[in-house]
């Protein structure tokens, strides 16, 4: 039996993407293998949101390339957001890969491979008690910093029935709880027919027998909408969770970015949002250093922060896209100030999260448990919170309850009050 070994760097969506490419490849007879160098055929799936993410790809390509040479019958594939319409490019460069295609096209994958794809989604052979779901690849948005519209497309929403097929088939598989995926999530459907949206879709997962826990990633301010807040609010299975990036607290700066929000259009939604959500826990992303941001600008977004302290907050430095509206920007922004920044937001989130956490001290939370690290069981709440706790028995896959009794900025730690179910 020929094995396989595949390399993922970068989000969700890519993770995502790779274990269906693995499940395709397990249904075409290919074994997994648990290192690259025992493996028949080699996989990269790429990123390219970062130069750094796409730094570490070509430095796995060059190791690949000495393997190739020790041992011609190696196959390698290369996939993920580096393919694109520079195919021919990087063809050029890499000659030794032996094919490139695109993150939505496993079946040309399945047909190099000799394997023919049976035109139905693969599921991972052994899916964990918590599953993701594409459901819309590629984004419309343009912000001017991101690559990712050009490396995955414009939008193209996957219809609803074949979304609800595969969550029905993960479910009779052990899965509790799904996390739709897309670029830009909450425009779901935009390209559907009769004003199907995800508001929708998550009512109709609602009613799924089995499934206990949806949640979405990730969200564009400008496409929350009230009626995907009230779906959130008001069906019983879907998280108090929103991921809604902000990206900066400067009002030039978005519009630099190309986001088509003002600060007080944000805070506006985020507190719209906090009044329909009882408990909801709100996280976002920022972007530090943009081309021109002065530390005046900066100090805007550290204020908007202190402001809405918000649970999580994912803060990255900025670095050029070639290719990017930004990248013909000038990057202004000395390396060590873009650093500084950065770890003053961390600074500040850290405060705030230990604050918020400690404020959950003795209560008790929904876990639903999705394995062990460290001797200790873990899992999340309904509001994304990591929670450890110590138990003898075997509680993969169980929705318990546990007390809260240590708190820190980046997880809780307790003690099981008893089991509620499964
Ligand atoms: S909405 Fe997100 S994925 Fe789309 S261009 Fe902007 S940052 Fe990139």
């Amino acid at each position: 039996m020929s094995s396989y070994y595949i390399w993922t760097v970068g989000c969700q969506m890519n993770k995502a993407d790779s274990e269906r490419l693995a499940a395709s490849l397990e249904e075409a007879g290919y074994a997994s293998s648990s290192r690259v160098e025992d493996a028949d055929l080699v996989i990269l799936n790429s990123c390219a949101v970062r130069q750094s993410a796409e730094n570490r790809v070509i430095g796995k390509l060059s190791t690949l390339k000495r393997l190739k040479a020790e041992r011609p019958s190696l196959l390698l594939a290369l996939t993920g957001c580096m393919v694109d319409y520079q195919e021919s490019d990087l063809r050029r460069r890499f000659p030794y890969v032996d094919a490139f295609f695109k993150p939505q096209a496993v079946g040309d994958l399945l047909g190099f491979v000799g394997a023919a794809p049976n035109g139905q989604p693969a599921l991972p052979a052994r899916p964990s008690v918590c599953a993701f779901v594409p459901i819309i690849q590629g984004c419309d948005n343009f912000c001017t910093y991101c690559i990712v519209p050009f490396r995955r497309g414009r939008e193209k929403s996957r219809p609803p029935a074949e979304i609800r097929c595969e969550v029905e088939r993960l479910v009779a598989r052990g899965v509790r709880e799904v996390t739709l995926l897309g670029q830009n999530v909450d425009s779901y459907g935009h390209d559907l027919a009769n004003g199907y949206d995800l508001a929708r879709l998550l009512q109709e997962l609602n009613t799924l027998p089995g499934l206990e826990r949806i949640r979405f990633l990730t969200s564009h301010p400008e496409d929350m909408t009230r009626g995907l807040i009230e779906a959130v609010a008001g069906l019983e299975k879907v998280c108090e969770h929103v991921n809604l990036p902000l990206q900066s607290g400067d009002d030039d700066i978005l519009q630099a970015m190309r986001r088509a929000y003002t600060v007080s259009q944000y805070c506006d939604l985020a507190g719209r949002i906090r009044t329909a959500i009882p408990g909801v826990s709100l996280s976002t992303d920022i972007i530090v250093g943009f081309p021109g941001e002065t530390e005046e600008q900066f100090r805007r977004t550290a204020e908007v922060l202190g402001e809405l302290r918000f649970d999580t907050v994912h803060v990255a430095a900025y670095s050029p896209r070639v290719g990017t509206a930004a990248a013909r920007m000038e990057d202004s922004v000395p390396f060590v100030e873009k650093k500084r920044r950065l770890d003053e937001i961390e600074a500040l989130q850290e405060g705030i999260a230990a604050e918020t956490n400690a404020k959950l001290l003795g209560a008790v939370e929904e876990v639903l448990v999705e394995g062990q690290r460290g001797g200790k069981w873990f899992g999340r709440t309904r509001t994304n919170k990591l929670v450890f706790f110590c138990d003898a028995g075997n509680r993969y896959g169980q929705m318990v309850d546990i007390v809260i009794e240590k708190a820190s900025p980046w997880a809780l730690q307790g003690s099981l009050r008893g089991r509620k179910e499964g």
